[in-house]
């Protein structure tokens, strides 16, 4: 913590809420002046003994000179008890863009600096009231997509990955300790003793990591959503399962074959994790030039999507064309579904003949009517999330974490073999040490500044 003391603290200013209308605006200021400061600005009607009771909402006004500029509530956080672990005064004035903007400007007018984007929540993990994961949490927490997405951002702001890492890096460092007893009275039999009794325990540590980084898997699909791609043939019928799914009318419903030629995006909740639909020109090899984009775009779709689901005509034979979009996503290695369209009509392609070609699990819809709808959503989700669903535990949401665990599951991995190959225990223990770092970049701890400042820069 010493090696942050030493910045510079000005006191800073910014609004706190969204920019517009709204039942109310808050300013915060935060800094050594933040209270001596907000004295110039705001006048208080009642104050005991004239003294600032902490975290205790004052009824006043917000004043320049002789001229009123809102009424308003004021609070005092005093340092260290504050978001930003400073004195932090915050001023919450009627919403709308007026008054909270004349109190700013008053503010810098009296040489507060306007806080930079993020600039609370950096001091807030410079004066170490939470840890970097945990910050980075609150900005997935504004972006949230998804109900997941904003719980698990909640249980990394309270601090629980932090608390795992944390508890890794313990184990690794009684391990350690064990290990170094050995490298001072080097001796083989010892040795070998010592390196007989941390390989276990670095087994089920490694294990540990490797779980918590392989549920960035699920912690993507969090994060980002389910990408569906729509595919298959002009006139198959995709934007009327697309509009089937909404309810509405928006995709463009033609029966001029291709005239669906962008890609479209459409979200969705389901299960309380986001879905990103995306509607796909089909992949017909063509010599027409928007055609051409279009199949490139579908091949783009397909490349960036969890699951593709491949829709077929059912009142029409099977074609060249159907296979070909097939084959790609089969090539990708991409999850594929099968709807087999219009069920309503008399059938030229059966459900028995689309399983008997395709190894992929096929369903049959009827999108112009919404049926079949509500099993394939399902389809779609367990194809994404797996058999098993959701996990209940912390899942890692972050790529940087992931990336971070990754290394450090590497280096234990160096350390573990380099044990059993009876090299001796110096080496194995510089590896240990290499993956505690790793760990300690997830929490920030082992972070030089640089990289802190293009995190917290990334973070708005
Ligand atoms: P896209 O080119 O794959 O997006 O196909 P569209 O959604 O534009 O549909 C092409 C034509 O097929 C339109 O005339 C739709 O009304 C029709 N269509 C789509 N789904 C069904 C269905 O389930 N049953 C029937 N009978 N017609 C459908």
């Amino acid at each position: 913590e010493s090696k942050f003391m030493i910045y510079q603290v000005d006191t800073i200013c910014a609004q706190a809420t969204a920019v517009g209308s709204g039942g109310i605006a808050i300013i915060r200021i935060s800094g050594p002046q933040a209270l001596s400061d907000a004295e110039k600005v705001f006048f208080p009607y009642k104050k005991k003994n004239g003294l600032w009771k902490p975290r205790y909402m004052y009824l006043g006004e917000i004043r320049s000179g002789d001229q009123l500029i809102d009424q308003a509530l004021g609070v005092y956080f005093r340092a260290p008890n504050s978001y930003t672990g400073e004195d932090v005064f915050e001023l919450h004035c009627h919403g709308g863009i007026q008054a909270a903007k004349m109190t700013l400007d008053l503010l810098i007018s009296l040489g507060v600096r306007p806080a930079e984007p993020g600039e609370f929540t950096k001091r807030a993990f410079l004066n170490g009231k939470m840890d970097i994961s945990a910050a980075e949490a609150i900005a997935d927490q504004i972006g949230a997509l998804s109900e997941r997405g904003a719980q698990m951002a909640a249980r990394q702001i309270q601090g629980e990955l932090a608390r795992q890492i944390r508890q890794m890096q313990r184990q690794l460092t009684d391990i350690l300790a064990e290990m170094e007893a050995g490298i001072e009275y080097p001796e083989e039999d010892l040795e070998l003793e010592i390196a007989g009794e941390a390989l276990p325990k670095l087994r089920v540590l490694q294990e540990r990591m490797y779980v918590l980084q392989k549920s960035f898997t699920q912690g993507k699909l969090i994060r980002e959503g389910i990408r569906v791609a729509l595919a298959g043939r002009p006139n198959v019928g995709k934007s009327s399962l697309l509009n089937a799914i909404f309810g509405e009318d928006r995709a463009i419903v033609s029966n001029i074959p291709g005239t669906t030629r962008d890609v479209i995006t459409e979200h969705y909740q389901l299960h309380s994790l986001p879905v990103q639909f995306m509607d796909t020109a089909g992949v017909r090899e063509t010599g027409d030039e928007v055609e051409r984009i279009g199949v490139e775009r579908t091949h783009k779709a397909i490349d960036s999507a969890s699951v593709v689901v491949l829709v077929l005509d059912g009142s029409e034979p099977l074609q060249e064309e159907d296979m070909q979009v097939y084959r790609y996503a089969k090539a990708q290695g991409i999850p594929l579904l099968i709807a087999l369209n219009k069920t309503d009509l008399p059938a030229k392609a059966t459900l028995q003949e689309v399983q008997g070609i395709f190894d992929a699990p096929c369903l049959e819809i009827a999108a112009v009517r919404s049926e079949g709808i509500e099993a394939l959503l399902e389809e779609i989700y367990r194809k994404a999330v797996g058999d098993a669903g959701l996990q209940e535990g912390l899942v890692i949401t972050n790529s940087r974490h992931a990336y971070a665990l990754q290394k450090a599951c590497n280096a234990l991995q160096d350390g573990i073999s380099a044990l059993e190959e009876g090299i001796d225990l110096d080496c194995a223990s510089i590896d240990l040490h290499d993956a505690w770092r790793y760990l300690g970049e997830i929490t920030g701890e082992t972070l030089d500044e640089q990289i802190i400042d293009r995190i917290f820069e990334k973070l708005c």
